[in-house]
Formats: C-alpha cells, structure tokens, sequence
C-alpha cells in the first residue's frame, strides 16, 4: 500500500493485500487493474482521475464488484474503490438522503428508517447504493415508488478530466436525465435520493416442495395480475445447497416460493395475502415487517461468490411462459441455476417518471433473472448453457429491452436502451468525458 497524497492510497500488483484490494463480490471474476485507488474523499477521487488521465490510464468506480462481470481486460485501468465516501445524511423535512458513493443499501436503510423513512433498496443490504440507483434498481417497494433511478434528484461527480460537478434539475438537467438509469457518465462522488413516508409494513416467504411449483407459480400469476400495487412479489425456484450455512431444515432442498412485501398494515396485507396463504406452504414466514428486516427477507447471499447471472425482461407473462420456464427449470429438470426469479415489477415502474430518465419505463410486467454458481462441481460452460437455454425458453415473451442493474453479465450499453437514448447518452458522455478516460459495466459508446 502506497500513500500518493493525503487523500489517496493505491495498492499495486505485488503490493501486501493486493488480491483484497482487487477483489470482486463476484469471486468468479478474477480483476487485475493496472492499481487499485482508495481516495477518502471526493477531492480524492477528482486526483485519481486527474493522474489517471495523465498517465494515459482509464478509471473505474466499483464498490461491490457485484457488477464485475461486465467489465473487460483492466490492465489499462485504475479501479476506484470509493468505500471511504459512506457518509448518509438525511434530510427528514425534505425526506431526501445525501449518500457517498461508497454507501451499501445497509448504510442508509437504518438511519432512513429511524427518520421514518424508506429507501429504495434492492434485495440485498450489501450492494453499493451507486451502482444499483445509477442502472435502475428494482426494489421490495417497486410497484408502488418505482425504480431507484427515478428517486435520483441530484449529484455530485468527477468528470473525465477531473472536475468536480454538481448536478440537479435546474444545473445540470441533461447529466441529471443521464444518471437516472444510464450508468455513470464520470464517477458520481455522491447522489442525493428521494426517500418515501415508512408506513406499516407486511411480507415474508412462502416455502412450497418443488414439486408443486407449477400449481404455486400460475397460482401466483393468476394472483399477481389482480394484486394492488402496494404489494411487490417475487415467483422464485430455489434450489439449496446441502452445506452448513444453510438452515437445517432447508438444507440440500428444492422449492417454489413466492416472496412478498406489502406497503399496508396487516389486516389489509392478510386479506390480499390471502390466496396464496390458502396454498398452504410447507412454511409461511409472513408477518408485521420494519423497514430494516426487508433488505434480509430474499436470503442473498451476504459474502463473495462466484456467479453468472442471466436476465430478461418479459413483456407478458401468459401461462405458456410460465410452463416453457417450467420445461426447462422445473422439478423434472435440475439445472445448475440456485436461484431463478419472476419479479413483478408492473407499476409506477412501468409507466413514465415524473421527471426525464434515461432508463424510463420498464417494457414489461415482470423481470427474470437466474443465477448460476461457478467454482463447483458444473463447469461455467454448463451454468452459461442452462442460462442460454432459459432465457431462450422465454424468448417468445422477452421485451426489446433489459434492466440495466440485472444486466451483470452483459458489457456495454448496447440492448439496453433503444437507438434514441444511446445516442443522447453518448452526447451526454462526449461533453462530460471526451477522451473516454470514465470505463464503466455499462459503457456507452463515445460517438
Ligand atoms: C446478491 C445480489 C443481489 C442483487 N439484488 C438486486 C435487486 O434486488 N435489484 C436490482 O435491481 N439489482 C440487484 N442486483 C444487481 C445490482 O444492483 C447490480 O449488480 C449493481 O450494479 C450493483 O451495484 P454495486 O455498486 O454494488 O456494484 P459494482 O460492481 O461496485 O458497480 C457496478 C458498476 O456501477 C458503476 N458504478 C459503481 N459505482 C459508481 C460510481 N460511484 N460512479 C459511477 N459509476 C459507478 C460502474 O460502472 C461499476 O462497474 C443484485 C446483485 C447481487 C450480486
């Protein structure tokens, strides 16, 4: 470890804790950047980028590396590690929170919470606030307050040439439409979110044996098509390893499950809840939730795996969806995918935002994504067979268009986003980053 500057310390190749520094959530992708940057603060990272750039370098911001997989070759490239700029302050009049960039979902989700406030989370506590709100981040209150993205109302961020930038509706309009959903243009240093009034809460999890997973998951469909937008369900097959740090009763198993959160109190959550309770899961964990329990309730794994991810966006989901997902990822078919989800994400998310977004509304009802583990006994070209012949099952019903956020597999912009936006992005990204010194998961081409 070398202190550059009171405000950056870099670690090199060779370096004691190098392979720390430089490594992923997903521990299947095996980063080797030119050096890794800690700044401790935004001046910091306007430095890196700074010598960066002088060096004939590239910069990239990650804080998790749960989208590591997106990245190419980084042997040209610095990797920006912003952990340090974690600070959360929260403006309870104006329910706004100002968060570093370097913030996970379990740095604002208490502090949020005390203020009677929730936070646009997604399904974990452990992912970067920055890399989740700037490529969408569809969350446990979607269907009612809609993606992260769109709780974006302002910004701070270090253009290519190592300016710092405020950005809000009235400065910056134009870099504000690009970063609600488009990724980062620059490195965001830190984002000022929209945060919503904490009502009572209701949700859990709905274990059903995998063999019943075509009665539970169209009993879901059929449900979810009525279910009032307070309510955001999750269809899921999860398939359990059978290893110590999976709760004995679960251990080794397979299910069906239907995971929900309900914005409402409980008599009225039990009501709408009551179709698929009628079901009657093997085990049923709903009940009264804080705003701090639901981040834990979709059980991600909390430490660095190695996985691939596959996704789709469906723009319907018909029966005949459901039954060709079944036919290849149902209880006859064992295929080296964990997880498969259906998020219904049918709401405030898919209709237009208030304010201009790049990533606007979702094309479709319901978000699929599977993932596969590597490193096992399945080889990654068996998982990224399964993921093909998934995603190809669901061709028929998929949308033109992805959520950024589960893209993790995915390098680029292209597929993304139409013609149209791709080229107001790369507008957007010639006049904040001419000379492409900015790499990012999702890069947008320079025009
Ligand atoms: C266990 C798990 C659960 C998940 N659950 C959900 C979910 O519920 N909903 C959902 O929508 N997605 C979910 N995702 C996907 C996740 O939102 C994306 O992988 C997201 O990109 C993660 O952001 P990060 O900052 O943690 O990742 P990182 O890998 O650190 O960052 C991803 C990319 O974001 C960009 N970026 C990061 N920080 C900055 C910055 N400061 N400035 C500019 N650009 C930046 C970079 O291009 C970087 O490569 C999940 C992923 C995992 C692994």
């Amino acid at each position: 470890m070398t202190v550059v500057s009171p405000v950056v310390r870099t670690v090199r190749p060779g370096d004691p804790g190098w392979d720390e520094a430089r490594a992923a959530f997903n521990a299947g992708v095996d980063q080797r950047p030119h050096h890794v940057a800690e700044p401790a603060d935004a001046a910091g990272v306007a430095e890196v980028v700074r010598a960066a750039a002088a060096a004939g370098l590239r910069v990239v911001a990650q804080r998790t590396g749960h989208g590591a997989a997106a990245l190419g070759d980084l042997r040209d490239t610095v990797l920006v590690r912003n952990s340090a700029l974690r600070d959360v302050r929260i403006d309870v009049a104006a329910r706004r929170a100002r968060i570093g960039a370097g913030a996970r979902w379990g740095d604002v989700v208490a502090p949020a919470a005390s203020a009677g406030l929730l936070a646009p989370h997604g399904s974990s506590a452990g992912i970067g606030v920055a890399g989740y709100a700037l490529h969408g981040g569809v969350g446990w209150y979607v269907r009612a307050h809609g993606l992260a993205a769109h709780a974006i109302v302002a910004a701070e961020l270090v253009t290519g040439d190592g300016t710092r930038v405020r950005v809000d509706a009235g400065r910056e309009p134009e870099l504000l439409w690009a970063l609600r959903g488009g990724g980062g243009p620059g490195i965001v240093t830190e984002l000022e979110l929209e945060l919503r009034p904490a009502g009572p809460l209701y949700g859990g999890v709905a274990f059903f044996p995998i063999e019943r997973a075509a009665e539970v998951l169209h009993a879901w469909r059929d449900w979810a098509a009525l279910a009032p937008e307070h309510i955001t369900s999750i269809g899921r097959l999860l398939r359990l390893p059978d290893r110590p740090h999976v709760p004995a009763h679960l251990r080794g198993r397979a299910f069906a499950l239907v995971e929900a959160v309900a914005l409402a109190p409980p008599d009225a959550a039990e009501w709408a809840l009551a179709p698929l309770r009628a079901l009657k899961p093997e085990i049923d964990t709903f009940g009264p939730l804080a705003p701090t329990d639901v981040p834990a309730l979709h059980m991600d794994p909390a430490h660095p795996v190695p996985f691939r991810r596959g996704d789709a966006l469906l723009a319907r989901l018909p029966a005949a969806a459901l039954d060709a997902l079944l036919a290849v990822a149902g209880p006859d078919r064992a295929p080296p995918l964990p997880s498969i989800e259906l998020r219904h994400v049918a709401g405030a998310a898919t209709r237009s935002p208030d304010a201009p977004a790049a990533l606007a509304a979702l094309a479709g009802p319901f978000a699929m994504t599977a993932t596969g583990m590597l490193g096992g006994p399945v080889g990654p070209d068996e998982v990224a067979a399964a993921l093909d012949e998934l995603t190809g099952a669901l061709a028929p019903f998929t949308a033109p268009a992805r959520v950024p956020t589960f893209a993790e597999a995915r390098p680029g912009a292209a597929g993304l986003f139409d013609a149209a936006t791709l080229a107001r992005l790369a507008a957007v990204r010639r006049r904040v980053d001419p000379d492409g010194v900015i790499a990012a998961s999702h890069e947008v081409p320079l025009p």
